[in-house]
């Protein structure tokens, strides 16, 4: 069987006493094992990171910038083969692949224009021949933990920002699908990051507590449920690093009874049902405001729905492919079940899905929820899977108060051809990220991506100019050249006069 090992020092390295079990969720076998690291695989990348960087952090922006731009080629001759692999692990179509590909790219740009981004500041003359000026220095070795749903965009978000601005990386991919981050790893060597810039430690909580708690680890970047980015901010901070730690979401769509309705169930269900619903960015809650929008809405849901067609990954027709694990397809069911047994109304039932030809692969059908209340815990928790849940308010006021009342606060989005009302709803909602009239509205590499609340922990955001912030420090320089020997010694604050 194909084993999947760690990447440290620009090279594979075997080390650890477990592995797990990779699957193809198409066809439900095991298809790989992957090496599951200790304290001391920890230490070895640690090590090799910090090796590598006083050269790394020395050599100046716009030669690390041309790496970025040899890796973005790289990756785009490898396109094919990155997408393919990416879906047979996580089970997301090609087409999907190749955007998760691409967006984690589009950081990757961005990161290209570093020495720019890297300029500080400069006052001459602020005081009597003192100039001040300020420089961002990269901070050390820093560390990415990542989950499974974006194998290639998430990782990039990092260790773009992280090693354009002069870091060295060590990075915890998920154990769900490890491959495409230690490829990724190789091409940034191909592309001339020296060994020891980007390394790769595969594993589970004893990695990432290693990570949390190694003395000589300066930032932790985190991806994943909330829980556990909730653990991963209060571990990593309570040793003294930099942390931001990205969690879960569930974000509404609300839809006016002005919406151009044909369009916003194209939107609804690309959103909802995309990647099988397995993004932190997915719309599974449709809010329908006002006297028979619901009515209009499931009226042209339902015929969509059944004309998706859901298949394996490799399947150019197919919406979407099955989920990650049994484990992920068994608990979206029970959240279904649980639907069911608050009282919801259980119009398309998504369980009990077969693919002929396929019937140990981790499917679901698209399932769709009416009636669906504020206080039914199948609405307050994230399923991350193909389900959308439709709400009813009879107010806007009242739908508003969904999002910004939910414990999670990634993204959302309101339907409309009312400016006033977007705008207005824009300025009140308690979520990070909202889109008008875009349902998924993940922001462009040169802005910044975080949610509010339960949604991220930690106060800088990912990529754009947070990114930046993120992973470099200021240091802020007051120089004067005196001419000798005229200035008397002063005990008092200097101020400017
Ligand atoms: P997860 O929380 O299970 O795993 C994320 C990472 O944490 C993995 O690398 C995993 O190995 C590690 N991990 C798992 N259990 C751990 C534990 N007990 N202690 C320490 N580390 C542990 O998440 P997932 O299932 O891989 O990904 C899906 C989740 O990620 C969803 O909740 C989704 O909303 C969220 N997500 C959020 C964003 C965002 O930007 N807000 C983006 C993508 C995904």
């Amino acid at each position: 069987m194909r084993q999947i090992t760690h990447f440290i020092a620009g090279k594979p390295l075997v080390h650890g006493d477990r592995t797990g079990e990779v699957f193809d969720p198409n066809t439900g076998a095991v298809q790989a094992s992957v090496q599951f690291g200790t304290a001391r695989s920890v230490d070895h990348a640690v090590a090799a990171a910090r090796k590598a960087f006083p050269e790394w952090s020395a050599t100046n922006p716009q030669r690390r910038a041309r790496v970025m731009f040899a890796f973005k080629a790289l990756v785009e001759r490898e396109m094919d083969a990155l997408a393919l692999m990416l879906s047979q692990e996580h089970g997301k179509v090609i087409a999907d692949s190749k955007g998760d590909i691409q967006r984690g790219l589009d950081v990757i740009e961005f990161a290209c224009g570093v020495p720019h981004l890297l300029k500080g500041e400069y006052t001459e003359g602020a005081g009597p021949g003192i100039d001040v000026y300020s420089m961002r220095q990269p901070l050390g070795v820093c560390a990415g933990i990542t989950p499974f749903n974006f194998p290639a965009m998430i990782p990039m978000w990092m260790f773009g920002v992280a090693i354009a601005c002069g870091n060295t990386f060590v990075l915890k991919p998920s154990e769900k699908d490890p491959t495409v981050p230690v490829r990724l790893a190789e091409l940034m060597m191909e592309a001339g990051a020296p060994a020891g810039v980007l390394n790769v430690v595969q594993g589970d909580k004893d990695v990432v507590d290693a990570i949390l708690t190694h003395p000589d680890i300066r930032a932790v970047s985190f991806v994943g449920s909330s829980d556990i980015a909730q653990y991963v901010y209060a571990t990593g901070t309570a040793h003294g690093k930099r942390v931001q730690a990205m969690g879960g979401a569930k974000n509404h769509g609300i839809v006016l009874p002005d919406a151009d309705f044909d369009q916003v169930v194209k939107d609804l269900v690309g959103s909802a049902f995309g990647s099988a619903g397995e993004r932190c960015m997915a719309l599974p809650v449709a809010v329908a405001v006002g006297k028979g929008t619901a009515e209009q809405l499931i009226e042209r849901l339902e015929p969509e729905m059944a004309r998706m067609k859901v298949g394996v990954s490799t399947d150019p027709d197919a919406a979407y492919g099955p989920v990650v694990t049994d484990v992920h397809r068994k608990k979206i069911e029970s959240y279904i079940q649980m639907g069911v047994d608050e009282g919801a109304t259980l119009r398309v039932d998504g369980r009990g899905f077969k693919l002929q030809g396929y019937e140990q692969g981790f499917f679901i059908g698209p399932t769709l929820f009416d009636h669906v209340k504020p206080a039914m815990k199948s609405y307050q928790e994230e399923i991350f899977g193909p389900v959308l849940q439709i709400m009813r308010t009879d107010s806007f006021e009242e739908a508003v108060a969904l999002p910004t009342n939910h414990q999670y606060g990634n993204g959302v989005a309101i339907f409309t051809r009312n400016g006033r009302a977007a705008r207005e709803f824009a300025s009140q909602v308690q979520v990070g990220m909202v889109g008008i009239n875009v349902p998924i509205p993940v922001p462009v590499a040169y802005h910044t991506f975080g949610g509010w609340k339960r949604s991220a922990f930690g106060d800088v955001n990912q990529h754009g100019p947070e990114g930046v912030r993120f992973y470099t420090k200021i240091k802020t320089i007051t120089a004067r050249w005196p001419e000798g020997g005229g200035e008397e010694s002063s005990f008092v604050i200097p101020t400017m006069k």
